[in-house]
């Protein structure tokens, strides 16, 4: 059928006003200008048909309206004020339309554009009462619903990188098209610690589109209706990890705190940027330009609210790639020791702990229950009782998505996949070790041969996909043989 403004060209303007409703020739005249200049400015060539009859007048009694159906094949589209002036009888209605869509042409009305699918849908509407046309409404959603449970398609449209098409069984389906690359590059970039808008610049889709995107479960394959999902009703484009792992980024990124969004703005000046807290008071630690009276600008830490002195950022740099290969070694450390733990022990001590947090589960709902009682039974009052409830329900809440996570790490308890985990965070270490011009080796640094870093940006976002924070400590501290002496000490913690 025939939507696309852009090429209809001729068309139909039908008028018809009612006597029995106490319209007139002036009526008629208005809606006729209303009509043309509609027309005129959609740069449509029109012919009118008009005529002054009643609504529920007889299909033969309505001249003017036959005889354009009968010329149905000239035109376009039909062009009317509302839809309900071709008519107001159900019978008759149902046959307009079936003219008209079998002649594949919609009806415009100042409003918008009716094609085929809405004409059954106005045709219901406009000639049942109320009540009845909302029991059918609901039994067309229901209709839906049963589709959806059966895993078919019932979205209008396919998400971006799908196409929708019928399969064999001539059901709707969607598979991936040419534009399923771009989807797949945009979660890559998002797991590799890019931000909606870097991802925006890199791929040339919008900024609101690549978090839509990233947001829309429909890419694992998972056909979404309400309330209703059904995994692996199509192709995924992204498997379920890759999702769930941009998923976290992408909220660490964006959600929760102001600080997490301070986190990602700015320029980069430092590989430190917003990676560095204070190791007293927990406050993040940020850098300011410094500039020296003589030849160079220099980066220095601000001062913590909390007192702890500020350093300049060289010799935290210094500390830092001093500490970093501690951070190799603390993964490799972890990876050996996960190794080193027999599969069916893990499993062990995650399906206890599940015990655990069901049995929780289960007793806040007992409390709950309870309260309600108390409740009914004025043995609590209102206020008593509103506390326990919303309580209880956060409790479960959080119980809720930690039973969630445990169920999953146990669906994905193989060595394979945990090796894999280590393996990326290793090679994570040799980029940002070449990044900063890092020697390749394993062990301690020696930083007076570190080269500058070049591309600040990229060392700091691949740091971060990698560190949670380094605690910064400076401070008088005594040594073994009580001297007491100031220190500068950094600790990172890992992701
Ligand atoms: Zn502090």
């Amino acid at each position: 059928m025939v939507t696309n403004n852009n090429i209809l060209k001729n068309v139909a303007v039908y008028l018809r006003i009612s006597r029995d409703k106490g319209e007139n020739v002036d009526t008629l005249q208005s809606h006729r200008e209303r009509l043309v200049r509609l027309c005129e400015e959609r740069g449509y060539t029109y012919t009118i048909f008009e005529e002054i009859i009643s609504g529920q007048a007889r299909m033969e009694a309505r001249e003017a309206l036959n005889s354009l159906l009968d010329d149905l094949e000239k035109y376009d589209a039909v062009v009317v004020t509302a839809i309900d002036r071709l008519s107001r009888d159900l019978e008759y209605s149902i046959h307009i339309f079936k003219r008209l869509e079998k002649a594949g042409i919609p009806v415009i009305t100042p409003e918008r554009i009716y094609t085929e699918q809405d004409f059954t849908l106005y045709a219901i509407e406009s000639t049942l009462a109320h009540g009845e046309y909302k029991q059918i409404r609901k039994r067309m959603l229901q209709g839906k619903r049963d589709k959806a449970l059966r895993g078919e398609i019932v979205a209008s449209r396919p998400p971006f990188g799908y196409d929708s098409i019928l399969n064999k069984d001539k059901k709707r389906t969607f598979v991936p098209n040419e534009k399923a690359e771009t989807v797949r590059k945009i979660f890559n970039l998002a797991i590799n610690g890019y931000g909606g808008k870097s991802i925006s610049d890199i791929t040339g889709k919008p900024y609101k589109s690549v978090q839509n995107i990233l947001r829309n479960e429909a890419y694992t394959g998972t056909m979404i209706y309400k309330d209703i999902r059904v995994e692996d009703a199509f192709p995924a484009i992204v498997d379920k990890d890759t999702f769930k792992k941009a998923d976290y980024a992408m909220r660490e990124r964006f959600a929760g705190d102001r600080e997490q969004r301070v986190r990602t703005k700015g320029k980069v000046r430092t590989i430190l940027k917003d990676l560095v807290y204070c190791d007293n008071c927990g406050r993040k630690i940020s850098f300011q330009l410094k500039r020296r009276e003589v030849y160079e600008d220099a980066m220095v830490t601000k001062k913590c609210e909390c007192g702890m002195p500020g350093v300049k950022e060289e010799t935290l740099l210094a500390e830092f790639y001093a500490q970093f290969y501690w951070v190799e070694l603390h993964f490799r450390e972890e990876w050996q020791k996960a190794l080193d733990t027999p599969l069916e022990d893990k499993r062990g001590n995650i399906e206890g702990q599940l015990t655990e947090q069901t049995k929780k589960q289960e007793k806040l709902n007992r409390r709950l229950k309870n309260a309600r009682e108390m409740r009914l039974d004025g043995e609590l009052s209102k206020a008593e009782f509103e506390e326990i409830k919303t309580e209880s329900e956060n409790e479960l809440i959080a119980l809720s998505s930690k039973i969630a996570e445990l169920n999953d790490e146990l669906s994905t308890l193989d060595t394979v996949k945990l090796s894999q985990g280590y393996q990326e965070k290793l090679r994570l270490i040799g980029m940002i070790k070449e990044e900063l011009n890092l020697p390749k080796g394993k062990g301690q640094l020696n930083y007076t041969k570190v080269e500058p870093c070049t591309n600040k940006e990229e060392a700091n976002r691949l740091l971060k996909l990698l560190i949670d924070k380094i605690y910064y400590f400076r401070g008088i501290q005594a040594d073994a043989f009580g001297n007491e002496e100031e220190v500068i000490k950094l600790t990172i913690a890992p992701k």
